[in-house]
């Protein structure tokens, strides 16, 4: 049976987990070690209560998800914390973590994964953060209510709604850019300025970019943070499911967000 450090090492070589900047709190890689050799991949977006009681009824023993254990930061081991410390120890259960370096990974990655799922071609980056790119960004002739319509059904697939900014029917989507998750911020609006994006596809963001976007010929499409983030952590388990013969599953637990 394959160890999980085994799997982890493979998975950190995989999406660069160890040379990506990141917030701190990411705490990308192996989180959670476990003692017995994995026999099944739980794939989350969230590291929740959700997700793990889902692992445990699915005999998964290894949990992968994109905003991990350490995401609010340190807390006391009390309530939720202590109960989902407590699951993960009495059923042997490790969790890996893989936020940026999984949002940016070109094959497994939640924003060219979310550019595919909405019928666009990835050509560029997009979304600069401490010297890297996390988005993407390319170039199409689309009504944009079309690509609204796409991302709405999307979102509908998590219980999420499609949020936009104010367009006209008539509006084409020549120049976008993805950036999954709370992906409408001061930065990625003055980059999409310098790169002349008129349709940036975000999970969330701040009402002030909505005023924003109108203001500087900008839609933005807000398809959920959840949703946006969904694409990822399937993609890498499926990826490591084949990769070490074990079976993988997504454990879908919408946030309404
Ligand atoms: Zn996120």
């Amino acid at each position: 049976m394959t160890a999980v450090h085994e799997i982890a090492e493979y998975a950190d070589e995989l999406l660069l987990s160890k040379i990506t900047p990141d917030f701190p709190n990411a705490l990308n890689g192996l989180q959670l070690e476990n003692r017995s050799g994995i026999t099944g991949i739980a794939s989350a977006v969230d590291f929740s209560t959700r997700a793990i009681t889902e692992a445990i009824a699915k005999s998964a023993n290894l949990l992968l998800v994109h905003h991990g254990m350490f995401w609010e930061g340190s807390k006391h081991l009390t309530g939720p914390s202590y109960n989902k410390l407590r699951l993960l120890l009495e059923n042997d259960i490790a969790v890996y973590s893989s936020h940026l370096p999984l949002d940016r990974h070109p094959t497994l990655g939640n924003n060219v994964l979310l550019a595919r799922q909405l019928g666009l071609e990835a050509g560029g980056s997009f979304a600069r953060f401490e010297g890297i790119s996390i988005g993407v960004s390319g170039e199409s002739d689309i009504e944009t209510a079309v690509l609204a319509e796409r991302a709405r059904s999307f979102a509908k697939t998590f219980d999420g709604e499609l949020r936009t900014t104010p367009f006209e029917k008539t509006r084409r989507t020549k120049r976008w850019a993805i950036c999954s998750g709370a992906g409408a911020s001061t930065e990625t609006l003055t980059e999409a300025g310098e790169m002349k994006i008129d349709t940036l596809i975000v999970g969330e963001g701040p009402h002030w970019t909505a005023v924003h976007a109108e203001e500087n010929d900008l839609t933005i499409l807000y398809a959920g943070h959840y949703a946006t983030e969904t694409l990822g952590v399937r993609a890498l388990a499926d990826h490591l499911g084949e990769r070490f013969a074990l079976p993988s599953f997504f454990v879908n637990a919408p946030t309404g967000l």
